[in-house]
């Protein structure tokens, strides 16, 4: 075999220069070992150029350490290099390999790593991004007001009840001692269904219920639907709001009557509001009287609201009448109590300066995103 007699060193540091040139290019992903796809994203590549280079590095890698390689080359002629000089050269030539291969495998690891980070981040779902917001509704001015309502009478030790809003007219007019004649049934003035069931024409119809399910003593306050075929007005609706007390004990007075009308107004007006009570007449009440409470804008001075008079009217109210108890079993000469009714949307208007009461039923938003 022919010894090699040339600078073989010389061969080394050729083949060595050529790599390092076209090495070059990729030098800036040569990073340290941990921070590979930081560095990658630091020079600001693209994941298509990456992609690319990644390809490039491939051939790179082929043209320089493969079979038809330069180092391939001086690897075959290391056995015919002179005894004198071979280990030298064997070790440079090892040492090039070595210092070749780590450089592309550095290489190729950081934009490897760079690559997949990118597409898992393409592929990723930011939960960052402003998403469509779901708009958070309120509560209606009616329910607030009712809520207002009855948190003063549960504080008092009421128990909120409700009840169906069909009856029939035991419910809704015999048992409350509504005559059978009385203008109240007609249809004029009462929804009928077509098997002559009731739509309820006040929350009294809770009381009966109530006493029928629990024995006196009992505090019971019911708010509800009701509903009179009356036509739609600034203060008339053929559906309302109303709230309806009721309190049935032993040695139950008128005196207890006005007290707790009048604790109620105060709590919800503030403790100057007075009342009034004017007599009246209701067949379920005996005896009756509508009553106002001093009106809380002007208190009492008279201004728009009230139409001059200083008074506004709260409802309807008395003491429970002896045949209202007959009618569910509760003895009259044991017992007696009171009740009362008070609409919540006039209320309502009032409380809020509304000029239409039909405005709290028309589901205008820009109307009820007022009273956030
Ligand atoms: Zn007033």
């Amino acid at each position: 075999m022919k010894q090699v007699e040339a600078e073989p060193l010389g061969d080394v540091e050729a083949v060595s220069k050529a790599f390092e040139q076209e090495f070059e290019r990729f030098a800036r992903f040569y990073a340290s070992a941990g921070e590979q796809s930081s560095a990658a994203r630091g020079e600001g590549v693209s994941l298509q150029a990456a992609e690319s280079l990644l390809r490039d590095l491939a051939e790179l890698r082929t043209k320089h350490t493969g079979k038809k390689s330069e180092l391939a080359a001086l690897k075959k002629i290391i056995g015919r290099v002179s005894p004198a000089d071979r280990a030298a050269f064997a070790q440079s030539v090892q040492a090039l390999e070595a210092s070749i291969v780590e450089k592309l495998d550095r290489v190729d690891e950081t934009l490897k790593a760079f690559v997949q980070h990118e597409r898992i981040e393409r592929e990723r779902l930011d939960v960052t991004l402003p998403g469509t917001r779901l708009r958070r509704g309120h509560l209606h001015p009616v329910t607030l007001l009712r809520r207002r309502i009855e948190d003063i009478f549960v504080s008092m030790g009421y128990a909120v009840e409700d009840g169906p809003e069909i009856e029939t007219d035991f419910y809704n007019f015999d048992a409350l001692n509504i005559p059978p004649a009385h203008p109240a049934r007609s249809a004029h003035d009462t929804f009928y269904t077509t098997d002559g069931l009731a739509l309820r024409s006040q929350t009294s119809t809770v009381q009966i219920h109530a006493m029928q399910r629990r024995r006196p003593p009992l505090r019971v306050l019911a708010p509800g639907r009701v509903f009179r075929r009356d036509t739609p007005d600034a203060t008339h609706n053929p559906m309302f709001y109303q709230v309806e007390g009721l309190l049935v004990d032993r040695g139950i007075t008128m005196g207890h009557l006005k007290g707790t009308l009048e604790a109620f107004v105060q709590r919800l007006f503030g403790s100057q509001t007075r009342t009034r009570f004017r007599p009246s007449y209701f067949p379920f009440t005996e005896p009756s009287a509508e009553v106002d409470y001093s009106c809380f804008k002007c208190n009492g001075a008279g201004c728009s609201l009230c139409k001059g008079s200083g008074w506004i009217e709260l409802g309807g109210s008395g003491m429970v009448h002896p045949n209202v108890l007959r009618a569910v079993d509760i003895d009259p000469e044991e017992f007696s109590g009171f009740a009362f009714g008070l609409g919540i949307d006039r209320m309502c208007a009032l409380v809020y300066g509304l000029d239409d009461i039909r405005l709290l039923y028309e589901s205008d938003v820009r109307f009820l995103e007022q009273f956030k």
